[in-house]
């Protein structure tokens, strides 16, 4: 008897920094994602599907059992909150970091502080463990835009290159937490596939260990 195996991946920089890592088990996506508008993607395995979903939906996808597994950022594991999912692996793709952010050269206003996010769980997390008390405010995308038109003092955002903010005259301010795509795994298809979702997990870890070295 084959076990299927079920992946959820989101596309773009997920997908394509994933995809090596997959080749290296095996695994090979018939169609592009890019170009193709099907949401489930035959490989060169019969019993192995991608499914391409937003990246925020991985986790309840992979908690439901929808998925066997998933790659997904640890900003949308820290936000989902992680219960009902195995993260056995760091992919070490897609890296950054979760930053506090504000307008170049402006000290920390008075009294309560506005801040912009999308990341409002982790943004909550990180004030109250501060002792501070903020304002957040939930946005979905395009953060920057807050503190320049007086809708926030500070954003919290993911930072790469850091050329985002400074495009918009902001600059990081605090260090929330280092981020990286993690490989997921439905509990129960740990138990149930074991065999099979233990020997993909560690042909990724393979991988991943082969890029740490090049
Ligand atoms: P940068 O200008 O290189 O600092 O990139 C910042 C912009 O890219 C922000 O809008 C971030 O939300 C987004 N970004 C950077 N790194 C990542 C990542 N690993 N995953 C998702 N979005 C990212």
């Amino acid at each position: 008897m084959t076990t299927s195996l079920t992946i959820a991946l989101s596309k773009g920089r997920i997908f394509k920094e994933t995809l090596p890592l997959l080749a290296h088990a095996g695994i090979v996506p018939v169609d592009d994602p890019e170009k193709s508008r099907k949401l489930i993607l035959d490989t060169n395995h019969d019993d192995v599907k991608l499914v391409i979903i937003r990246a925020s939906d991985v986790p309840t996808y992979v908690e439901y059992g929808a998925a066997d597994l998933g790659v997904a950022g640890k900003d949308v594991l820290m936000e989902h909150g992680g219960e009902g999912l195995y993260e056995p692996l760091d992919l070490n793709i897609a890296r950054c970091r979760l930053m506090v952010a504000g307008p170049r050269g402006i000290e920390e206003p008075a009294g309560r502080m506005k801040i912009a996010t999308k990341f409002v769980n982790s943004t909550r997390r990180y004030y109250a463990d501060l002792g501070k008390q903020v304002e957040i405010i939930k946005l979905y995308g395009s953060m920057e835009l807050a503190p320049l038109v007086g809708l926030a003092d500070r954003i919290v955002d993911l930072v790469d290159t850091g050329n985002t903010l400074t495009a918009n005259g902001l600059e990081p301010l605090e260090h929330i937490a280092d981020i990286s795509s993690r490989l997921v795994v439905n509990k129960a298809s740990m138990k149930m596939k074991h065999a099979r979702v233990q020997s993909f997990i560690d042909h990724i870890a393979e991988a991943v260990e082969k890029n740490r070295k090049d």
